[in-house]
């Protein structure tokens, strides 16, 4: 089942559903990578000595960029913003955040991201979204990716699938 996003919006409830779309925008203003716990992925801040998350507390600790990356995306009812996390976007641009963030500093170019985001613009994905309880809480409208797929085949069978009678689809 692939769901539109205006159900999405309709019905903000906790769940994972499949969507997909065509990336339209990658938002300049946010920073493309943060920098993570090299164990788990939690967000550390620069000095920190140890990860807050319980599961490493016995684990020797250090610091790593990983990718984070905005991107809205859009589907024939609307537009919905996602976050892609940092074992997908290494899949999709084969360099870790960690390389990349490294040859950015280094180099001179003054663009917000590195032009293989870019990249990004124009591609159309299969997601499968984690709606969690803070999104439910907050109205908080941006959502994690917990997959995606590039696959035509799929992606031309969701296409087939979607329909706006999912309007009155409320699974
Ligand atoms: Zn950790």
């Amino acid at each position: 089942m692939v769901h539109n996003y205006n159900i999405i919006f309709l019905l903000l409830q906790v769940r994972s559903l499949v969507i997909f779309g065509t990336i339209k925008y990658v938002p300049p203003t946010q920073q493309w990578y943060y920098l993570s716990c090299n164990t788990c992925p939690k967000g550390v801040i620069k000095g920190d000595t140890k990860c807050r998350n319980d599961r490493c507390k016995d684990k020797d600790f250090s610091s790593i960029n990983r990718f984070r990356i905005l991107i809205r995306v859009q589907d024939p009812t609307g537009i919905i913003d996602l976050i892609l996390w940092d074992m997908d976007v290494v899949k999709i641009f084969k360099v870790t955040a960690h390389d990349l963030v490294d040859r950015f500093i280094k180099g001179v170019d003054s663009e917000p991201f590195p032009s293989v985001v870019s990249t990004l613009l124009g591609k159309k994905y299969a997601f499968k979204i984690d709606i969690k309880k803070f999104n439910v809480d907050r109205q908080e409208k941006c959502f994690g990716i917990t997959k995606f797929s590039d696959d035509e085949k799929i992606i031309s069978a969701l296409e087939k699938k979607f329909n706006l009678d999912q309007y009155l689809d409320v699974t």
